[in-house]
């Protein structure tokens, strides 16, 4: 495995033994996921070969995905269950892989994420659903910022991206009012707390510590380089350190010793048409408006789920 900073240079290669023998189908949800560490008390140091910090769904799914190796992991989370902050507050959608610059890791995380999905949720009994996602436009220059978009999706490896017309747009979204529309066939709807939980479930299934309402408020780096993590409730040694503390990873990165990062936040509206319209009911197509560079510029898009 190899890590890369942000420049995406290559600054640690990663070698554990791979184990085969773990279990990628969630058969049976483990409720409460992590009530023994929790009870666990640390009268010392807890070692680990990796620790995690955040339980979102980054944390989450690199804990299942870790335990692929022979590795001792735990995940230390400040609140007292997975999926608490911004993995449990989104759109749900799963992105076609259409809006990422050619050639970046998102691009092509974003589109082999969305082709392997089915699998992913059919492995942790997950309910997805591939609604397809219209982009719709009304005017000229709607039209070439999305025929843009197809152009970047179709390089970055999206699968059927299409413009649809009026009339096609009218059968497949009825109530949406627009001139035409980019169709990603491929984008989809997910539970994001299923998701999460599930990944986090498996993790757990296959060997990983969860520690919940562990806050990581220091960290020490060692003379033979490993580090120490200190949390509200006890310390944890480890060789490796995960930083997905989604809001809060600027902070870790600090406390690591890689200052530079921040956060770049944008401010929008979302406006619940119908509750009924969740992944069971009448949800058939995800609508973003195809913003204007104005609306963007002042940070207001609209965005109608
Ligand atoms: C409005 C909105 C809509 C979105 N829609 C979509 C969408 O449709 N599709 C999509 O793919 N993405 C969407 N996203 C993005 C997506 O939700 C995030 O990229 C994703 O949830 C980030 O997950 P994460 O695990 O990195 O962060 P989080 O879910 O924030 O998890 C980080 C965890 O770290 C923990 N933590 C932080 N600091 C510490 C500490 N010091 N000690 C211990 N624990 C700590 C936090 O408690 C938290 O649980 C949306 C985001 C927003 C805001």
């Amino acid at each position: 495995m190899e890590f890369k900073d942000k420049t995406n240079t290559i600054f640690a290669v990663f070698s554990a033994p791979r184990r085969e023998n773990k279990m990628d189908i969630l058969d049976q949800p483990l409720f409460i996921i992590a009530s023994d560490d929790l009870r666990r008390k640390q009268s010392m140091a807890q070692k680990y070969d990796v620790i995690i910090i955040g339980a979102g769904v980054v944390g989450s799914a690199i804990a299942r995905e870790m335990t692929r190796y022979e590795l001792k992991i735990g995940v230390l989370e400040k609140n007292r269950d997975v999926c608490f902050e911004t993995s449990g507050r989104n759109s749900a959608v799963i992105h076609g892989g259409f809006a990422y610059d050619t050639g970046s890791r998102k691009a092509e995380c974003c589109v082999e994420g969305n082709q392997e999905f089915d699998k992913v949720a059919r492995e942790l009994d997950v309910p997805f659903k591939r609604t397809g996602k219209v982009l719709v436009g009304n005017t000229a220059t709607d039209y070439e910022s999305l025929q843009k978009t197809i152009a970047t999706g179709r390089n970055n490896g999206s699968i059927g991206l299409k413009m649809v017309d009026k009339e096609r747009l009218h059968e497949m979204a009825p109530a949406v009012i627009g001139e035409f529309a980019m169709l990603s066939p491929m984008s989809g709807i997910v539970d994001p707390f299923q998701y999460a939980i599930g990944l986090a479930e498996n993790a757990k299934m296959n060997g990983v510590d969860f520690y919940f309402d562990h806050e990581v408020t220091g960290i020490r780096r060692q003379a033979d380089n490993s580090y120490t993590v200190i949390t509200t409730q006890g310390d944890f040694n480890t060789g490796w350190i995960v930083n997905s503390a989604g809001l809060g990873a600027v902070k870790i990165s600090e406390m690591i010793g890689l200052p530079g990062y921040r956060i770049s936040s944008t401010k929008g509206n979302y406006i619940i048409l119908d509750k009924r319209s969740a992944l069971y009911c009448l949800c058939l197509f995800i609508l973003f408006q195809a913003i204007p560079i104005w609306a963007s510029m002042l940070h207001r898009p609209l965005t109608v789920t």
